[in-house]
């Protein structure tokens, strides 16, 4: 399948349309970015890592019974998505109080969450992603009552067998984003992607990082060993691709 035009360029990924209205193709680039955009390097292979990685999560998903955007993954980098238009909002689910939930609350770090926390933020760089409640997502018209319960049971469900896949993995799952959107006939489907850069995981038994936090901590040498360890241990040898 072939592009056809840029429709999005965003921080990481650029989205084209294919000769299938109904489908995109989401090319994961090299760029590693911080700080709503403010610090940008290259890692080699990091489109190819993440695309695969998030492949694999979204496959596993989709046998959960959690409908997503991924139809095909025909080169390590490129995705063939249904095409969606997305909902301006970063749902944020929290197993481990760590992050902007400490700086912000009087809340101790490495704190376990449980029930989990469920957070919205609004999804826009220029106003630096502030948090929603109801009556903001009303008066911004992003979602109605009934769409917000749905992006809620999703992600509540997203983290029960996310927990677990990288449990199996020896990786604690400390929280993570997710955006969804909506397909051509209002159905709400899981979007964007999910890998090292928009989830915390840490190693079961070391608590070693092996997410973006390690570049946001300008650990930028060790941050890609980070993915490809998660890479390793969650995609089987015969769905490895070449390096
Ligand atoms: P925090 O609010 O503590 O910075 O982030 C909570 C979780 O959501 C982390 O796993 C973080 O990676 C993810 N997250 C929150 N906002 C963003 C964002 O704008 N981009 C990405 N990639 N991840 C985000």
């Amino acid at each position: 399948m072939d592009k056809k035009e840029l429709i999005n360029s965003g921080k990481v990924k650029s989205v084209f349309t294919t000769e299938n209205e109904d489908e995109v193709i989401i090319e994961f680039r090299d760029d590693m970015t911080a700080g709503d955009g403010a610090r940008k390097e290259v890692m080699d292979k990091k489109g190819a890592y993440n695309a695969t990685i998030s492949a694999k999560i979204f496959k596993v998903l989709e046998e959960n019974g959690v409908e997503t955007q991924f139809i095909d993954l025909p080169e390590p980098n490129v995705m063939v998505a249904k095409k969606l238009e997305m909902i301006p909002i970063e749902v944020i689910v929290r197993n481990i109080a760590t992050g902007s939930l400490v700086r912000n609350y009087p809340i101790e770090d490495g704190k376990k969450l449980d029930p989990p926390i469920l957070q919205m933020d609004y999804k826009d760089d220029e106003y630096h992603d502030p948090m929603l409640n109801r009556s903001l997502i009303k008066a911004l018209e992003i979602a109605s009552d009934e769409e917000i319960e749905i992006l809620i049971e999703k992600a509540l469900k997203i983290n029960e067998v996310l927990v677990k896949f990288f449990a199996d993995a020896g990786i604690i799952l400390v929280d993570f984003k997710v955006e969804f959107g909506k397909d051509k006939d209002g159905n709400i489907l899981l979007g964007d992607e999910i890998s090292p850069d928009g989830c915390r995981l840490w190693d079961s038994e070391t608590l070693e990082m092996l997410d973006k936090e390690l570049f946001r901590k300008g650990k930028d040498n060790e941050v890609m060993n980070a993915y490809i360890e998660v890479y390793n241990r969650i995609i089987p040898d015969e769905e490895k691709f070449d390096v």
